[in-house]
């Protein structure tokens, strides 16, 4: 591992389990969404609260001027942080790096003005281009160098990330130097994702940013506040026409229209009253972070190596095939061991024996099931997802079309991933958090060597005969299991019934799901076809509750008339057209289970579908295989570009998983020491298993085949049951 463990920080190890406690248990990897707050900074923060008196710096009272200085303290501990010289920069305090930009934005929008940013920018500094007057994305670093040379003579920003959000590249802050060639030209560094795990060094001011932009949650943890630092050169720069109350000298507004805006520049720049206790925070954030880590130098160097180790071992990782399970987004030119070129974030997409991508959503998923905290999907930062994936513009757009959102879960889209893998690591990160990481891709993600001569897939077809229908009739809430011999239709947009109803907030009419409300589990609905009802009961036996039914029929006298009900309800981002029902029982039915206000929605089908993929992604029960099935009989032909429709399943309209392939993933997590899961945990609605006497089971058989029909009719809107409902109800396995 060659010279990587120099730099480790062991001692981290010895304070870990005492600072942070909320990591017991917990693979904690998402540092560069925010990194944590030590238990001694909250306690040092809470004394500071209660034992001080502090006012409102604008007034002049003995607590407000107490307030005031220990503000004007924390600027210059601040600055002195990154070597700033007061006397060349000053800090403006934001609510977080994205309100830095914004500023930034709001004075140079005033007189317009070029935007050059770079291709791995964040979201928040790309939105800056819908401002300015012209705009350009450098998608190269030639490409900034060259722009650099070239005669600007118009007032422009150039704005880059420090590091890159989304891989950990770390760009040359000398653009910031060669930039000082212009009098035009201004720099915005967004430095969020860089100063959590590395110093920043503004000691020469005539070579540093313009304007850099941070939060500080990134750094401590706590407190949630931003930072914008200004050079003085730019100084005059940050002017606008609006002023806030504590930024203006003297204004008149009756009779008259004068105004004097305050001569510091933080002070003209700090609108209304500021985030006093939390800037006041940052007091016990810089001294426990100092004694905890000493540096940030120090910490950077035990990042680099935790990073580099990660780097190794996702690097080795091979099916055994030979295959690489993780395919690993590196610029050529950084390196996990140079720091100036490379933070410690691992971008990565994980792909089967096959070579086929993983979907990011099957991930995080299963790291959830083992407590590891991982970032996934687009992570803010459109041109490196972009560029990293080669997603062209069209193909951006068609994958939105087809209902891929930012925040929505990343997956595969016409076989192509949409989004990353991200592991980030922090100052409190240690070797078991890599190791932890390694070790859950080795148990789930490793295929080994295929097995000689693979049964035809032919006679898969005979072999297998499904062992149970499962509906979710209310979304995210328990299962409802088909009884035996019990027809059921099945839909272009899946089984009949499922995931038909969810539950939704006033007000924000999102579809809520168990990821976040974990009490939706105690909700568990019946159909009963005979009674033509939806039962809900819970089954909680302490609340002691009714069940509560409602009719299976669409009588519009059931919901909420359209202007009241907000109709569109959001799922994964996406809006569908949902109908509310009426009867207030249902709402107190739901509080009562839930604890907070949920309202019962329905979808029916028909009525406006949200789009899906045609493509049925096989999740292999233990989720390492990504093929593509098609089910031909279950489901139209793609024709043309018209989508297929479907109602509130996330990703795929029908879930099968094969018994065999679970009894598999159980022998493999006992023999990791783990515990063994339950097919019902992967909410499939359809159970496939083999016949008795084939001469053992074979697992994953199903990433051979092509397609699977349901039922007996080879046709749209067919009906099929389980088993003992004769032969002719079996599972058909059409292989290509
Ligand atoms: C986190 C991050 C941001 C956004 O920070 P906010 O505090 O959410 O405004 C912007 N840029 C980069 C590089 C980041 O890492």
């Amino acid at each position: 591992m060659g010279g990587s463990k120099e730099g480790y920080n062991s001692l981290v190890e010895d304070f870990r389990d005492r600072e942070y406690p909320m990591l017991k248990g917990a693979t904690y990897l998402d540092h560069a969404g925010t990194t944590l707050y030590a238990k001694s900074l909250i306690e040092r923060f809470s004394t500071d609260m209660v034992s001080n008196l502090y006012g409102n710096p604008h007034s002049a009272s003995a607590a407000a001027q107490h307030a005031a200085h220990r503000v004007e303290e924390a600027r210059l501990r601040l600055l002195a942080l990154f070597n700033a010289n007061p006397d060349d920069f000053d800090v403006v305090f934001v609510a977080n790096a994205t309100a830095g930009i914004k500023l930034v934005m709001e004075c140079f929008r005033e007189e317009g003005f070029f935007f050059g940013y770079h291709r791995d920018s964040h979201t928040s500094l790309v939105g800056v281009r819908e401002a300015a007057t012209e705009s350009r994305c450098f998608e190269s670093d030639a490409e900034v160098e060259t722009w650099l040379r070239s005669d600007v003579r118009s007032k422009s920003l150039l704005a880059y990330p420090a590091q890159s959000n989304m891989d950990g590249r770390r760009l040359p802050l000398e653009w910031c130097a060669a930039a000082r060639t212009s009098p035009h030209i201004y720099t915005l560094v967004d430095a969020a994702a860089l100063v959590s795990t590395s110093p920043l060094d503004l000691r020469n001011a005539h070579d540093a940013p313009d304007f850099t932009v941070l939060s500080l949650y990134k750094i401590f943890g706590f407190p949630d506040l931003g930072a914008l630092i200004v050079n003085r050169r730019a100084g005059n720069a940050l002017r606008r026409r609006y002023f806030g109350g504590g930024t203006v000298d003297m204004v008149v507004c009756v009779k008259e229209q004068w105004h004097v805006p305050k001569e510091v520049l933080h002070e003209r720049l700090e609108d209304g009253t500021l985030p006093v206790h939390s800037i006041m925070a940052l007091h016990a954030a810089l001294d426990v972070h100092s004694e905890l880590f000493g540096s940030l130098g120090r910490i950077s160097r035990h990042c680099a190596s935790l990073a580099r180790q990660l780097y190794e071992g996702l690097a080795a990782l091979r099916h055994g095939n030979g295959a690489r399970v993780c395919e690993i987004f590196k610029d050529a030119s950084s390196d996990y061991l140079n720091p100036s070129t490379q933070g410690p974030v691992l971008a990565f997409n994980l792909r089967n024996s096959q070579g086929a991508p993983v979907p990011n959503s099957e991930v995080e998923k299963l790291a959830s099931v083992r407590n590891i905290h991982l970032r996934t999907g687009g992570v803010c930062n459109p041109g490196g997802i972009a560029s990293r994936l080669g997603l062209a513009p069209w193909e951006m757009k068609r994958n939105f079309s087809a209902g891929l959102r930012c925040g929505a879960e990343g997956d595969v889209m016409h076989g192509k991933a949409t989004g990353i893998v991200r592991a980030s690591l922090g100052a409190m990160s240690t070797r078991a958090d890599v190791c932890a990481l390694l070790s859950f891709l080795q148990e789930f993600f490793v295929e080994p060597a295929a097995p000689v001569a693979p049964p035809s897939p032919a006679s898969d077809a005979a072999r297998y005969y499904i062992e149970s229908l499962t509906v979710y009739p209310l979304k995210s809430c328990a299962a409802y299991k088909i009884p035996p011999s019990t027809p059921w239709p099945i839909h272009a947009h899946g089984l009949a019934w499922d995931r038909e109803w969810c539950l939704v907030r006033p007000g924000s009419n999102a579809a809520l799901s168990q990821k976040r409300y974990p009490r939706m589990a105690l909700l568990v609905p019946t159909l009963d076809l005979s009674a033509g009802v939806l039962v809900i009961s819970c089954s909680d036996a302490n609340l002691a509750l009714d069940p509560i039914s409602v009719p299976l029929s669409l009588d519009p006298a059931l919901f909420l008339p359209s202007t009241t009900a907000g109709r569109q309800t959001r799922v994964c981002g996406e809006d569908v057209e949902a109908v509310i029902y009426a009867n207030p029982a249902l709402a107190t039915f739901f509080a009562k289970v839930l604890g907070f206000e949920a309202r019962l929605a329905r979808f029916p089908p028909g009525a406006g579908a949200r789009y899906a993929k045609t493509d049925v992604t096989a999740r292999g029960a233990r989720g390492k295989r990504a093929t593509e099935l098609s089910m031909p009989g279950a489901f139209p032909e793609e024709t043309g570009s018209a989508p297929m429709p479907m109602l509130l399943a996330n990703e795929s309209p029908i879930l099968l998983i094969s018994r065999s392939s679970v009894n598999r993933l159980n022998e493999e997590i006992k023999n990791a020491g783990g515990r063994a899961v339950r097919a019902s945990a992967f909410r499939a609605n359809v159970v496939v298993a083999e016949r008795e006497g084939g001469g053992g089971e074979e697992a994953y058989a199903e990433d051979r085949w092509s397609g699977v029909r349901l039922g007996k009719d080879a046709v749209p809107d067919g009906v099929c049951g389980s088993e003992d409902g004769g032969e002719e109800r079996g599972a058909f396995l059409d292989a290509e």
